[in-house]
This record gives structure tokens, sequence and C-alpha cells, in this order.
């Protein structure tokens, strides 16, 4: 079986490591390509920082905080620390020692005229990705990045992504998103032919707007989803109406969308199959979409509950197959 998800950083990831744990257990020989955004990704101190990107392959590499989400476990922060001495700005962005090596790696491979994809292809190695049988691609090789128009009344102001995520914790209301080079982009090598050679195609339950949203702004993404034979079906981000982590409420508001489970589904009906919901939202309809309710909370807590979620996935995507 050849599975292929679209995913942002923590959600995803999470979901991923508990896919691929339910997978070796029922059909273990599957290939799992993942189509991340790279929307988040920001240049620091002359370096190129991919959040989702690193957060995909720590979580499913084993090298992940866990209690964060992102992150490495063991990690220290000292060059920051010298950074701050220096009075070297921004310092809202945490930058660990260890995942530095990464960010530093990222930006040699570029500046040697590697493409994303390459890069990305590399660093999944170390990961041990491809022995898992993942294959992790940027949605694009191109540079994008998503930028946030605030809503300061009088005044327009645009801030990269992270920025207002981190810095301002998303609490300035956004009043829409921009992607900076998303309309020149291309998709990356493999990305289109994932989608159009799946059997299933999957969402996590990634940020439909700045995750999702993003990656479905890719010239020929959304295309191949709406012509796909495949099933497509994906897991909500939403429980009774709110982000389990995050500030997805937040993005939908800005782009006039109601943060509800049944919402969300209707950002992605041109192409969507099936969407599974927490028992709280048991009662969602959404039109042309097969809604099932998880047995259990919809909350990735650990792996083996989230391979549970996964499975309650995979099982949804065989009913409406059919
Ligand atoms: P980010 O790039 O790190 O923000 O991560 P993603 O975009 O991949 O995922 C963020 C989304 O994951 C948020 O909207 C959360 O509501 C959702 N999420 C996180 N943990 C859980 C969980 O345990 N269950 C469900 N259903 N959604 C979750
Ligand atoms: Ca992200």
């Amino acid at each position: 079986m050849r599975i292929t998800a679209l995913a942002g950083g923590v959600g995803g990831a999470r979901f991923l490591r508990g896919l691929r744990a339910q997978l070796d257990l029922v059909a273990p020989e599957s290939e799992l390509t993942v189509i991340a955004n790279t929307g988040d990704d920001i240049s620091l101190f002359g370096l190129r920082v991919c959040p989702d990107i690193d957060t995909l392959l720590y979580t499913l590499g084993g090298g992940v905080d866990e209690g964060q989400g992102w992150g490495r476990a063991d990690e220290s922060t000292r060059v920051q620390g010298e950074l701050a001495a220096y009075g070297a700005v921004p310092q809202w962005f945490t930058l660990g020692d260890l995942d530095l090596g990464t960010h530093i790696v990222r930006s040699q491979w570029l500046a040697q005229g590697q493409t994303a994809s390459a890069v990305t292809a590399r660093l999944a190695q170390r990961w041990g990705l491809p022995e898992q049988r993942i294959r992790l691609l940027p949605m694009t090789d191109t540079p994008v990045e998503t930028h946030v128009v605030l809503d300061e009344g009088e005044t327009q102001r645009a801030v990269h992504f992270q920025e207002w995520w981190v810095r301002l914790r998303a609490e300035v209301p956004a009043s829409r998103f921009v992607v900076a080079g998303l309309d020149r982009a291309a998709a990356a090598p493999g990305v289109l032919d994932a989608l159009r050679d799946a059997d299933v195609i999957v969402l996590p339950p990634s940020n439909p707007v700045v995750s999702i949203g993003i990656i479905l702004g890719v010239p020929g993404v959304r295309d191949a989803l709406r012509g796909s034979t495949a099933p497509v079906v994906g897991v909500s981000p939403l429980i009774s109406g709110r982000p389990v982590r995050g500030h997805a409420d937040a993005c939908l508001s800005a782009i006039g969308v109601e943060s509800t489970s049944a919402a969300v589904a209707g950002l992605y009906a041109d192409f969507l199959d099936g969407w599974l919901v927490d028992p709280a939202d048991a009662s969602v309809r959404v039109r042309g979409v097969q809604t099932a309710v998880h047995d259990g909370p919809l909350l990735m807590t650990d792996v083996p509950a989230t391979a549970r979620i996964a499975e309650s996935l995979l099982a949804l995507a065989e009913r409406v197959r059919t």
C-alpha cells in the first residue's frame, strides 16, 4: 500500500509516527510519503530553518523532545546564550545547540547548490526514515514564507509567520495570510506523483490554515487531490471547537472560518472523502464527506493511542473506497 500524507509540524509528525507504528503491525511493506509544509521556513543568523521538516525528522527519527513536541531531546542553548551576550537578534526563536547542527548543515548544502528536496533526503537518511519506508518531501524547492498581515486598525503591517506565532503568540489578530513566493513555486519532485499514485491520501490533524492550507496552495496540489481516485481521509485537529494545541482558532478566524470540526472539513470538501472526529463531535455532518467517530478521545497522548487513531482512519478509508 502507498500512503501519501500532507503534514505540518507537531500535529502532523505525532500522527505520522502513530500511523507508521500501525502500518508496521498490519502492512509493514507499505510506503509512506510525507509532503511537508515549508511556509514556516525562516532565515535566522544566516541559517535556513525549516521548523516543520525538522519536527518531522526528529519525531519520526526518535530524537524529539517529547514534552514540547518539537526540538531535540536533551537540548541546551549555549550558542543562543552567546548570541544574546552579543545583543544579536532575534532572541524570540529558540535555537538549541543540537538543533543548530541541522540548520548549519542544511544551509551549507543549500549554499552548495543542492535543492531543498535533496537536502531533506540527506537529513532524513541520518534520522533513519528510508529504513522505516518513509519518504519526506518538502512541498516545494522554491523558498516560500508565510507572512501574517496584522489587524491593527489604521496601519497595515505584515510579520513573518514565526514572529506572529512565537513572539506575538497569535494574540494580535491576523487579517490575512500571504505566502511570499507561493504563486511562482512548483511542487517539489515527487509531490504530484505521490498524490497521483497513492492508494490512500491522509490529512493528519495539522493546522488547516497555516500547515495544510499552505500545501494546498502549491500549484497543482489541490487539483491532484480533486482528481485523485484514492480515498482522501483526514483527522480533525479540533475537538469541541478547540484546537488541541496551538492557535488554529486564531488562524481560522483570520480567514473567516468558524472554529469547528465541520468547518475545517468544509475547507477540504472539494476533495475530502472521509473525516474522523472525536466522540464529542459525533453530530458533525459535512456534505459529501463520510464522517466517522473515533472509538475514544481523538488525542495523540502516546504512540499506541495515536496508532489506534490511524487504525480508525485507515478503516474509514476502506469504507469510503467501496
Ligand atoms: P505545527 O506546525 O507544529 O503547528 O503542527 P501541525 O500544523 O502539524 O499541527 C497542529 C495542529 O495539531 C493543531 O491545530 C492541533 O489542534 C492539532 N493537534 C495537536 N495534537 C493533537 C491531538 O492530540 N489530537 C488532535 N485531534 N489534534 C491535535
Ligand atoms: Ca508549523
